[in-house]
């Protein structure tokens, strides 16, 4: 059934070459004991490996039932090892960490046996051996003659048609080896069985030929066969290694190693750590500043002014200069004026009726305050213990120029004196919500005024000194003596007279305006302090004042004399000083003549809302030249652009840190692999033998630095997780920010699969070369 036909085979080592087999052609039956003799090196090993399939030969032919394998691809080698053939070897080669059933099993394993089948099989075969009582020991727990008859019982559970030992006895003792010999000659009763000994005792007792080999060549064989016509076609049945045998084999290999499998998991697993800590960081002051930014920061309005800075265009003009800057460097007489970029990206927004319809239109389910601020002068008297005198709602020192600057001031800077109009009475107001009553009530009526002040209680102090208090720096006042304080507001048409010459200038007898039944009357109604120190200033500390105050006086005002005069003049109609468009148009609005205002606040209910309150406004400017174009200013959406931005660049940065651990831990885990490979260099022989493909040897490997990135990611997304804890604690001591540190399922699971591809990516190599390994080689190291 088997026949080498001048097999010739040559190992070559650098510049050496050893013959190993020399031309050797003999014939087996199917059934027969076949003993080798010979002396150490004369090439017995060489032979039963080649016969064996594990190893090639250089030259000659080796004939199968009647086929030749000159032919033979990997895999049919590998089928040909798993079905046909059974190998004892000398030093037993059980894989130690397994089972001795999971050990006699592995080559029904490797060819897809059911489980039950597989085990029943196994059994049989211990039993068989005489094992029936050890079958559930791990090989280490058994003597030398008890590992060959698992050796045996391995060889035997695919019921091969060829069983080949290399001295089988070599390391036993002589009535142990009598005992295996009496086992091997029994197998031999329906095999062929290839026995190499160096024993001719043993083999001329129990064996029923002997060849004799001598460098190579067989020397003499005591009973030739001459192989007839070809048998029956034989078919092999080709091997498989499943994925799950491939986890079971290196899972039972590392948890033989379980201090060493913890340390590499944990080693590698700080890249991990440090990568989940980092995003679970960032994400958290994402969350901080998405919740309480949005939130807080969301409440500041949205800003339209009648001059605002152009963002975009001072980017692009900043992107532009440079070039420019290029070109004229080649103008070397000649200076060049350039209008500044800041100046360039000042924008003018129009201002119109259409717009303030627009405005109007908001839903105010999205924001149910809007104030409209209009730079406009009021005429106040106050009666101070009976002296009546002029007063002002003002934060500007006072003599500080004309009031119409400090009306101008009071809406630059942080905070404005107005506050905006509620829209739908039902919710939403804009004092209540962001300012706390001290004393006094919350203003009803468009009269009513209301002082603020900031968390500690403190004032604009001129905004007191231009109301008549008097009072110093650092003064304290009862809030009674400020609650109530009455303050009237004159018309332009009592305030001024016009003289014969058409000028028109402020009456100076305070006392009959002041007692003039028409006037409406102001009050302070109350004291209010802003609710939470880390809200900002929405409005400037000092008076604040409806937003229908300021249009009720337009409104009373826009038709007055002084108005109208001053809109047919080009000079100021009480100074005569020359007007141009820009200053006129103020002159006008200050003295009550515009009903347009000067700037818009829109208060976004909250983060969402003033998304959508932005897309409504960019839709006003579509399709519109870009003069046309009305700008706001968004100054809490800039903030929080700033802040996302500058943590996203330091997440990258910790991230690309954290990163390099991961690659570190990936190189560590391929040298692992590499060790690992060196150290079970006997397995891969085993499971070559036993019929294993390259692919189940890589898969082997494979599947343990799965195993170990799957455990190093866990491990690592678990500790992150744990670190999240004092981590907090320590920023809540630091900042009083609350769980910062959070880490995102999403985050973990990710940092997992990463860890895991890594880790297989780092033991592929080691893996694969594992699976080059010669077999042969493989199986003589010791
Ligand atoms: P035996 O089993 O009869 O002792 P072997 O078949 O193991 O002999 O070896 C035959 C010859 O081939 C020896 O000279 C040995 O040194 C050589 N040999 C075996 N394997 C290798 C190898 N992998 N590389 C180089 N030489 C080898
Ligand atoms: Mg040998």
């Amino acid at each position: 059934m088997l026949e080498l036909k001048d097999i010739k085979k040559h190992y070559h080592v650098g510049d050496t070459t050893t013959k190993a087999l020399d031309g050797v052609s003999v014939a087996f039956r199917r059934q027969e004991f076949v003993a080798i003799l010979g002396a150490s090196g004369s090439g017995k090993t060489t032979m039963l490996n080649v016969i064996g399939g594990l190893d090639n030969y250089d030259s000659g032919d080796m004939i199968i039932d009647g086929k030749s394998t000159k032919t033979f691809k990997d895999a049919d080698w590998d089928a040909y090892r798993n079905n046909s053939i059974g190998f004892v070897f000398q030093s037993y080669n059980l894989i130690g960490h397994l089972g001795i059933i999971d050990n006699v099993e592995l080559g029904m394993t490797l060819s897809g046996v059911s489980k039950e089948e597989k085990n029943q099989r196994a059994e049989d075969a211990l039993r068989r051996v005489g094992l029936a009582d050890h079958m559930h020991k791990k090989p280490n727990q058994l003597s030398g003659g008890q590992m060959q008859r698992v050796a045996i019982a391995r060889a035997l559970a695919n019921d091969p048609d060829i069983l080949l030992c290399d001295e089988p006895t070599g390391a036993l003792d002589t009535e142990t080896s009598v005992q295996i010999m009496n086992l091997i000659q029994e197998l031999s009763k329906e095999k062929l069985v290839i026995m190499v000994t160096h024993n001719p005792t043993l083999a001329n007792e129990y064996a029923d030929r002997i060849i004799e080999f001598s460098d190579g060549r067989i020397m003499n064989d005591s009973h030739p066969h001459i192989e007839g016509e070809k048998g029956e076609q034989f078919q092999l049945k080709r091997t498989k290694m499943k994925f799950m045998t491939a986890l079971k084999l290196s899972f039972n290999n590392l948890r033989t190693k379980k201090g060493r499998t913890f340390l590499t998991a944990f080693a590698s697993s700080i890249g991990i750590i440090s990568i989940g800590i980092v995003l679970s960081l960032s994400s958290g002051f994402q969350k901080q500043i998405d919740s309480t930014q949005a939130e807080t920061m969301a409440k500041y309005p949205i800003t339209i002014s009648k001059t605002t800075t152009d963002q975009t265009a001072n980017r692009n003009q900043a992107l532009g200069s440079d070039k420019a800057s290029k070109t004229s460097n080649e103008n070397k007489n000649n200076i060049v004026a350039k209008i500044s970029d800041e100046d360039k990206a000042q924008h003018t927004n129009k201002l119109n009726q259409d717009y303030v319809d627009y405005i109007n239109k908001i839903d105010p389910k999205l924001s149910n305050n809007i104030g409209f601020t209009r730079v406009v002068g009021m005429n106040l008297l106050r009666d101070v213990d009976g002296d009546v005198k002029p007063v002002k709602l003002s934060n500007e020192a006072p003599d500080s120029g004309p009031s119409m600057m400090s009306a101008m001031s009071s809406m630059t800077g942080m905070g404005v004196s107005s506050f905006p109009t509620q829209l739908d009475k039902s919710s939403g107001n804009f004092l209540e919500d962001n300012y706390k009553l001290l004393s006094g009530a919350y203003p009803k009526a468009n009269t009513d005024v209301v002082l603020i002040v900031d968390a500690n209680n403190s004032t604009n102090i001129n905004s007191l000194k231009n109301l008549g208090f008097d009072i110093k720096d650092g003064d304290k006042l009862d809030f009674d003596k400020i609650i109530g304080t009455e303050f009237k507001l004159i018309n332009n048409n009592e305030y001024y007279s016009k003289l014969p010459t058409g000028n028109f200038i402020p009456n100076n007898d305070y006392k009959a305006m002041y007692d003039n039944a028409n006037n409406d009357v102001l009050k302070i109604s109350g004291i209010l302090r802003v609710k939470s120190s880390s809200t900002m200033n929405l409005l400037a500390p000092g008076i604040a004042y409806s937003n229908e105050l300021t249009s009720k006086i337009v409104n009373d005002n826009e038709n007055s004399e002084i108005v109208k005069a001053q809109r047919d003049v080009n000079t100021n109609v009480m100074t005569n000083e020359a007007l141009d468009d820009t200053t006129k148009e103020s002159t006008i609005a200050y003295l009550g003549g515009d009903s347009i205002p000067s700037s818009i606040m829109i208060y976004p209910n909250n983060y969402k809302d003033k998304e959508q309150i932005l897309s409504y406004l960019d839709d006003y400017n579509k399709g519109k030249k870009k003069e046309d174009k009305i700008i706001y200013t968004d100054l809490a959406g800039t903030m929080t652009e700033l802040t996302g931005g500058l943590m996203d660049a330091i997440t990258y940065v910790l991230v690309a840190f954290a990163g390099i651990s991961l690659v570190t831990s990936m190189i560590m885990i391929g040298i692992i692999t590499y060790t690992s490979v060196i150290e079970r260099t006997k397995e891969i022989g085993v499971l070559k033998a036993l019929g294993a493909r390259k692919k189940d040897i890589t898969r082997v490997f494979d599947a343990e630095t799965c195993i170990l990135g799957v455990a190093s990611g866990t491990l690592g997304v678990v500790i992150a997780y744990l670190a999240t804890f004092p981590i907090n604690a320590i920023l809540y001591n630091m900042t009083e920010l609350k769980n910062v540190a959070q880490l995102n399922p999403v985050h973990g699971i990710i940092l997992i699969v990463v860890s895991t591809v890594l880790t297989m990516i780092g033991g592929h190599i080691p893996a694969k070369m594992a699976a080059k390994k010669d077999a042969a080689i493989a199986l003589r190291a010791e």
